[in-house]
């Protein structure tokens, strides 16, 4: 199998786009070529997405397998790649003759971390707690296990601690730190392919029940941190967009939600795009704090433009204020109106909101990075609620009265409450943030 016309579509696939949808689709491929890959499954001897694609681009284009599921698979799906189209200045046209494509190698390192790659044997779980925080109805994917980015306060480093591929990096580099690091899962959107099916290659989330179900990415890392990554994270939707009926919350620090919005959109037109809903993270809008404690990731205006991008351009977004510092000038409500007005919260369906919290060491970091940074007075703050209960609290209870204050009498699409703020509690504490539920409260 070496070129497109050996890719034989599904007889059974239902999508049809319009004229003008397979005109944009043909202009988008022109201009960024093909990002997303073609799946393909082996047994059946058909595609199992990008058929609108494939009818566009040249049947002579190469294919080259990218990806195949390493351990004996039922399923036969492989992941095909085909050529992407040569670009000049956004305005060439397709070529006749496309070069043959490459995954590309998978890059060494990523942020100027080592890249350590596991074969992937699970990406999809099916009972994660995100559902409590409400970001998904159970399902998480992730591809996976530790991020491009470094950010002080990330929490993952905690839940990977006794994981198989951190203990297998240990093993293998002996003194390495988590965050300087990056583990991606290979093979890992096959292994997605097999996990949302049955052996004899059926979807298994198709039932009725499955309609609007979201399903959340990521837990782990960003899914979005550059444009390989960008890449695996189009392919990982467009196998959930193709073999279920859920719908997709992405989250990212970075400011290439836009450029998987494209991928997804040059392919899978009109409704399967509203069951996407991205969503940029940041709880500063000062750049400077930013780069103080998250390493790697780009200015948050940036992250900000991309997020009104895709607001601009009719796309589902959220808003994720986190995590949020004790302010030394104690100005909370003005915080959260200057927030609210960066993500444009009219125009997203919910915003989560939480503070900074404390696992393993990542708060002496912060207060280091902090101070490193020139932050002395953040620093301050936040080394008194980190050594102070009641402190602790009370910056917890003023931020979120702040937001609900902000969100008041607001809803989203499902009826409730648009604000979504995450809090630990204690038995102390329980009860205050119990009767706060119905203004946004979420109790951890
Ligand atoms: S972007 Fe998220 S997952 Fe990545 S390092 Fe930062 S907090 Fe952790």
């Amino acid at each position: 199998m070496s070129t497109l016309a050996d890719l034989a579509a599904n007889p059974r696939n239902p999508r049809k786009i319009s004229v003008a949808a397979r005109d944009a689709l043909r202009k988008s491929l022109a201009e960024f070529g093909d990002l997303s890959g073609f799946i393909f499954n082996r047994r059946s001897g058909h595609l199992v997405g990008a058929h609108q694609r494939k009818a566009i681009l040249p049947p002579t284009a190469e294919v080259v397998i990218s990806e195949r599921v390493e351990i004996a698979d039922s399923l036969g799906t492989e992941l095909m790649v085909a050529a992407k189209t040569k670009t000049n200045n956004h305005k060439t046209m397709i070529q006749p003759e496309l070069l043959p494509l490459s995954n590309p190698a998978s890059r060494a390192t990523m942020n100027g971390k080592p890249v350590h790659e596991v074969p992937a044997k699970s990406v999809l779980n099916l009972e994660s707690g995100f559902a409590h925080k409400l970001l998904c109805d159970g399902p998480t994917f992730t591809m996976g296990s530790a991020c491009a980015y470094s950010c002080t306060f990330c929490y993952v480093e905690d839940l990977m601690r006794k994981n198989p591929h951190w203990q297998g990096v240990i093993a293998e580099q002996p003194g390495a730190k988590f965050e300087d690091v990056v583990i991606r899962r290979r093979g890992g959107v096959a292994a997605l392919c097999a996990q949302l099916t049955y052996a004899d290659g059926r979807p298994r989330f198709m039932d009725d029940d499955q309609a609007g179900r979201v399903v959340y990415a990521s837990p782990l890392v960003d899914v979005a941190a550059n444009l390989e990554l960008v890449r695996e994270t189009i392919q990982a939707c467009e196998a959930i967009l193709t073999l279920t009926r859920w719908d997709i919350r992405l989250l990212s620090k970075s400011n290439l939600l836009p450029k998987v919005a494209q991928g997804i959109a040059s392919e899978l037109q009109g409704a399967a795009q509203r069951r996407i809903i991205y969503g940029v993270s940041t709880g500063t809008l000062d750049p400077g704090i930013a780069r103080a404690f998250e390493r790697g990731t780009p200015l948050v205006s940036k992250r900000l433009e991309s997020l009104h991008w895709l607001q601009d351009h009719g796309y589902r977004t959220y808003g994720m204020l986190c995590p949020s510092l004790p302010l030394p000038d104690g100005d909370y409500e003005e915080f959260a109106e200057a927030m609210a007005t960066a993500i444009r919260a009219d125009l997203c369906e919910h915003v989560w909101g939480e503070v900074i919290n404390v696992r393993g060491d990542s708060m002496t970091r912060t207060v280091d990075a902090l101070n490193a940074g020139g932050f002395r007075r953040h620093a301050q703050s936040l080394t008194l609620v980190s050594t102070d209960k009641e402190a602790w609290e009370t910056y917890a209870q003023v931020t979120f009265g702040a937001h609900a204050h902000r969100y008041s009498g607001q809803t989203g699409p499902d009826g409730k409450p648009k604000l979504r703020f995450l809090q630990y509690v204690t038995k102390n504490t329980r009860a205050w943030w119990k009767s706060r539920e119905p203004d946004g409260a979420i109790l951890l």
